[in-house]
């Protein structure tokens, strides 16, 4: 059986939807497929259920991709107030939680819903839990095949987001219709993502499990100053997952479990005023008491502050300013929030999202290599390359 629609998009997740809501808003015939039975899953479990749906601090500099400047265009075209519009028409209420992060203040099944609804308004007929076999071009029509049907459309949107967290749908296949169509792809690797170490590291971050330090951790020029937690898997938290979409396989990164202060500095001024002071107590005043007994252990350092050599304060100081650790990988796409890299955005129109040599092709969404820090980027990204495509398809 052959069904023919305008614009054949795949995957309903964030951008899919999004890009769905636009073209059909232009009367375009619009179908919208998935292969997963729940759609919009990514977004229902982000931000722990109550989705950091964008950040009012959206800007190029927090994305990541080959082609830096790409995304400027799409970004400026649709911005975080034109999604809080869209969220103002539903009365779906949200707060700030810092550094420019916006939660709904309900859940995440809000933003689903109200997708949802501006898809019926639009008239775009939407199919969940359908596989898809393959996709053709014949006499300038893609046919998406599934088991028992062809879809011909003018318009294919590949929405199929990145790799992470397969079991919630996560799929390859945006990665090869694009190969199919000649497009190049940026190697693809897990980003947000913990990193995992060595049993000695992890000996030390086992016994401080749950503890958590606000933290400047940096990996050559990246600095990300935000909280960073010690678990029974290793090290995580904001700034750790920030880190790992920059960090490089063998390479050292750095941490500074004091960033308001230099801890040499300080150390050298209590000695002067506090000669009697235990080491341990006047660490435990700028640090947790568990970290710092652990600190103070591994420089083998004891006593009062005016017994210690300056070679052990030394020691002491740099372990906490520049704390050097080797990560020996990541979780990868289990636990990792997105995927970096993906299809060569060289090879697609900033304006449209279509590619360059494929006419009526077009990839938005993670699939494409954008990758947008931890706070929200990410959904800002999906709802911007959506929405413009939605102008075009
Ligand atoms: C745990 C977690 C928490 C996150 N929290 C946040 C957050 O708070 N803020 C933020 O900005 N970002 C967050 N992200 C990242 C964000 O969810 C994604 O970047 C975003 O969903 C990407 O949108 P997308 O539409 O490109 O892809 P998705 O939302 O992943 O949608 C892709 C859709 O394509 C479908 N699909 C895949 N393959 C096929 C196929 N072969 N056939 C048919 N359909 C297919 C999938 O089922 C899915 O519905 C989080 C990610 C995770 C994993």
């Amino acid at each position: 059986m052959t069904e023919h629609y305008d614009v054949v998009i795949i995957g309903a997740g964030a951008a899919g939807m999004m890009c769905a809501i636009e073209a059909g808003k232009r009367g375009r015939k619009v179908l919208l497929l998935d292969h997963a039975k729940k759609i919009g899953e990514k977004i229902r479990i982000s931000g722990g259920g109550r989705c950091n749906f964008t950040n009012i601090n959206t800007h190029p500099d927090k994305f990541i991709s080959s082609n830096p400047s790409y995304m400027i265009s799409a970004l400026s075209r649709y911005t975080y107030k034109d999604f809080i519009k869209l969220l103002d028409k539903h009365n779906i209420k949200f707060h700030e939680k810092k550094l420019g992060q916006l939660f709904c203040d309900g859940s995440a099944q809000q933003i689903i819903d109200m997708l949802r609804s501006e898809c019926d308004l639009a008239k775009v007929v939407l199919q969940s839990g359908i596989s898809i076999h393959n996709i053709e071009k014949d006499n300038n029509k893609f046919q998406t095949k599934t088991n028992d049907k062809t879809y011909l459309s003018e318009s294919l949107v590949m929405a199929t987001g990145g790799l992470s967290v397969p079991k919630i749908g996560a799929s390859k296949f945006g990665y090869e219709v694009a190969k199919q169509f000649k497009l190049n792809i940026i190697e693809t690797l897990p980003a947000l993502v913990p990193l995992t170490f060595s049993e000695t590291l992890l000996e030390k971050c086992k016994e401080l499990s749950g503890l958590s330090v606000e933290a400047m951790v940096s990996f050559k020029k990246k600095i990300f100053k935000e909280g960073m937690l010690f678990t029974h898997r290793g090290l995580s938290g904001p700034s750790i997952l920030q880190i790992s979409s920059y960090w490089k396989l063998g390479q050292n990164i750095e941490i500074n479990l004091t960033p308001q202060l230099d801890i040499l500095d300080y150390l050298q001024f209590r000695k002067k005023e506090n000669p009697k002071q235990e080491i341990l107590s006047i660490v435990s005043e700028v640090l947790p008491k568990r970290l710092a007994v652990i600190l103070c252990n591994d420089c083998n350092i004891s006593g009062r502050i005016a017994d210690l050599p300056k070679v052990t304060i030394n020691k002491l100081s740099n372990s906490i300013n520049n704390w050097r650790i080797n990560p020996t990988g990541t979780e990868g796409y289990r636990t990792a929030e997105v995927t970096l890299g993906g299809v060569d955005t060289k090879e697609l129109s900033s304006k449209t999202m279509m590619s360059k040599n494929n006419e009526g092709l077009y990839f938005i969404g993670e699939v494409v290599d954008v990758t947008g820090h931890l706070g929200g980027y990410n959904f800002q990204w999906a709802w911007a390359s959506g929405y413009v495509s939605g102008q075009y398809v």
